[in-house]
């Protein structure tokens, strides 16, 4: 198929056209959310750009498959492989066990991302899922002569690559200070930017999570689980890999480098990054106090896709600035643009010109480095121009499976989305019923495949003492 769409490739420096390993196939992988808190809305920027990456693809004609990781153990409170993991003061904050808080967590995240109209991704995978995979990456990385054991801990050997710093344009040295923070360093490392694969020392014996391993009870590292996710579930070609800017270094940097050790090829050829979302004070963070959520926007009334408008106004490529100013202009502009939506008459002949027309617009603005703020000037011009209304409230409805936005979706059409019906209870009843044969038979894969099967429909399970509980997710 026709390559149309370009964007920003942070391992090129460049604006390039996407040309993805399999004619119309696409393999996406993009990292999740550390679930040791609620996300904040500068997270949630992030996920609402990919979804529109995602949304984009698929618009123009792609298969994409995107998977996703819940990061549940091993992301350090510093990237330089220091402090304590942020799960495990998560968990201590609120006096809970670590999967306790990994549970409320993810769960609060998708419950989240559906207020924001953002889709589940194909595959969701927990970190803690997957920990014999890690150990198998590990231990090639060991055979090859690019890991390393010192002071317990397994660490990669970042002399052993020729180019390390594939992303940046900094100096070695400035990369250094930007991880180092005020931490001390590690003694173990044989070059400063190693990075740890496996721990099975740390200052914080306390890490609940622990794993038997070769090279002892331990908890992997933060990066190597989006190497072995993705690998298990795309394979070891993968087309595009998302994240906020955050993660170019030195969380992406580390994975391509285990990745493409442990391949022996290049493994990913377009990275996508979304700018931060900043408030007045700077860079939102989660451990900040009070900082901005989903529900606080709820609590002050806003309707959580004005956010998502707010953020597809802006290019994905600036830093963003949020003020309770603009979102109220925002709110202001989305509740009129809906409301003339409302009002066109549905009834009565498409003219297939037209709409062709402004479809083909409307993508070329979305092709163009995913200019949403174009896009939605498209919707804009295509409301006032001479054309039924008929059309209108087509256009508008294939506009919005992008946008995500609610533009032609009653408040009654959502609720009835929301709630469930028979068939699909039946269903997932009996697919429960089936995975827990399967954990009887030891036979976990089964049921892996059972969970991640509902999970593509929008079926999230919990395990409770009280049995299999489930709910919609998407
Ligand atoms: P975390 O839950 O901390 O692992 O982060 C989840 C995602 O949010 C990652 O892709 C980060 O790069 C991204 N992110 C973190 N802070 C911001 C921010 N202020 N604005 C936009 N994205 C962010
Ligand atoms: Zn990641």
């Amino acid at each position: 198929m026709e390559n149309r769409l370009s964007f920003y490739n942070t391992l090129t420096k460049k604006v390039e056209q996407f040309i993805p390993n399999e004619d119309g196939k696409v393999a996406m992988y993009t990292c999740g959310p550390t679930v040791y808190h609620f996300a904040h809305i500068g997270n949630l920027r992030s996920y609402i750009m990919e979804d529109l990456l995602e949304k984009t693809l698929r618009y123009i004609g792609y298969d994409v498959k995107r998977v996703m990781n819940i990061t549940d153990v091993g992301h350090l409170s510093s990237d330089a492989d220091t402090g304590e993991d942020k799960m495990l003061a998560g968990a201590k904050r609120e006096h809970k066990s670590v999967m306790e808080i990994a549970k409320f967590y993810t769960d609060a995240f998708f419950s989240d991302c559906k207020k924001l109209n953002i889709k589940t991704p194909d595959v969701v995978e927990p970190a803690t899922n997957c920990i014999a995979e890690f150990i198998h990456m590990i231990t090639v990385l060991l055979e090859k002569g690019y890991a390393y054991e010192s002071g317990g801990n397994i660490y990669f050997d970042t002399s052993k690559l020729d180019d390390y710093y594939v992303f940046s344009s900094q100096s070695e040295k400035e990369l250094l200070v930007g991880v180092r923070d005020d931490v001390e360093e590690d003694a173990n490392k044989k070059n400063k930017s190693d990075f740890v694969l496996w721990f099975t020392k740390s200052k914080f014996d306390a890490q609940e999570l622990k794993w038997e391993s070769p090279w002892g009870v331990g908890y992997p590292g933060w990066h190597i689980e989006c190497s072995c996710i993705s690998m298990k579930h795309l394979g070891e070609y993968m087309d595009i890999h998302c994240g906020g800017v955050d993660n170019i270094f030195p969380h992406h940097t580390n994975e391509i480098a285990q990745s493409e050790a442990y391949v022996g090829h290049k493994w990913c050829n377009y990275w996508f990054h979304v700018h931060h979302l900043n408030d007045k004070s700077g860079k939102m963070s989660k451990s900040k106090g009070d900082f901005l959520t989903v529900s606080l926007l709820e609590k002050k009334e806003y309707n959580p896709l004005v956010y998502r408008f707010f953020c597809l106004q802006s290019h994905y490529r600036k830093p963003l600035e949020f003020s309770y100013e603009v979102l109220d202009n925002m709110s202001g502009a989305y509740d009129k643009l809906v409301k003339k939506i409302g009002t066109l008459d549905k009834e009565g002949a498409v003219d297939k010109e037209k709409f062709d027309w402004y479809r083909g617009k409307f993508e070329d603005a979305l092709c163009d480095d995913l200019n949403s703020s174009m896009a939605i000037t498209v919707l804009y011009d295509m409301l006032k121009d001479e054309m039924s209304d008929a059309t209108k409230y087509a256009l508008a409805k294939s506009f919005d499976e992008v946008l995500s936005l609610d533009l032609t979706t009653t408040h009654a059409a959502k609720e009835a989305d929301n709630a469930v019906d028979g068939e699909l209870e039946a269903y997932v009843l009996a697919r429960i019923e089936e995975r827990k044969a399967a954990k009887k038979e030891k036979d976990f894969a089964k049921a892996d495949a059972i969970r991640n099967e509902l999970l593509e429909k929008g079926i999230a399970l919990e395990d409770t003492r009280e049995g299999v509980k489930w709910k919609k997710i998407k």
